[in-house]
């Protein structure tokens, strides 16, 4: 792997990305339905179905402008807050990588950077209320640490998956303070939550995205 990824990596990797929420599809709705309403899995592949219809049919001139295709559909075709959670971090994604054919290591974090503050702002949950937070914001921590250590990308982007995964995990321990997963209080402790799960599909495909 060279020290960049390029827009047609990232343009592959969302595509494949699309495929993995769809295969993915019953496992997220099983989630998302012991401690909600069952939808997530169902939300997240109605709408990834129509990110993949956009990414075939644009041509990855640049990393900017594949993540504004994937943004723009996420914002439109989600319903509720996810829509505008995911849709902003796409977008977030975009507008921090406007006109690049590639993206460093020190690109990524700031990618990354925006587009947590994004879904903190529009959502307003922090770091252990049990929501996609909890794996996006150790993730971003990652990369900004491997960024600073100047470490070797395919190293950084290892350790990028690898916190995102760690996160994911650690919602099962967590009580719900955000959403409809709230109102069960003590019954949400010993689930993952759905969220923090599609997050890591999220985060694993970037990471898988130097490799394809
Ligand atoms: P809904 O809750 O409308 O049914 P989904 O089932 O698609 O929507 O998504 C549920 C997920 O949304 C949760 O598992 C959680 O990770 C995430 N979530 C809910 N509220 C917030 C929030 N305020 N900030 C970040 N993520 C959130
Ligand atoms: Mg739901």
């Amino acid at each position: 792997m060279s020290e960049a990824i390029s827009a047609v990596q990232i343009h592959q990797a969302l595509i494949q990305l699309c495929s993995t929420i769809e295969e993915q599809k019953g496992y997220l709705s099983e989630l998302d339905g012991a401690i909600g309403d069952g939808d997530h899995g169902v939300n997240m592949a109605k709408c990834f179905r129509g990110v993949k219809a956009k990414l075939e049919a644009i041509a990855p001139a640049d990393v900017g402008t594949v993540l504004n295709a994937v943004g723009m559909e996420v914002m439109n075709s989600v319903g509720g807050a996810m829509g505008a959670l995911y849709g902003s971090f796409f977008l977030r994604l975009s507008s921090a990588s406007t006109g690049k054919l590639q993206v460093t290591l020190s690109d990524l974090a700031s990618m990354f950077n925006s587009a947590l503050d994004g879904v903190l702002a529009i959502g307003k949950a922090k770091v252990g209320d049990k929501t996609l937070v909890d794996t996006l914001s150790p993730s971003v921590d990652a990369l900004n640490e491997a960024a600073r250590e100047n470490r070797p990308l395919p190293v950084a982007l290892a350790e990028f998956e690898t916190a995102a995964r760690k996160g994911m995990e650690s919602t099962r321990d967590l009580l719900a303070r955000m959403g409809r997963a709230s109102r069960l209080g003590e019954r949400t402790l010993g689930h993952q939550d759905a969220g923090a799960t599609s997050c890591y599909f999220i985060i694993r495909a970037f990471a898988q995205a130097g490799k394809v």
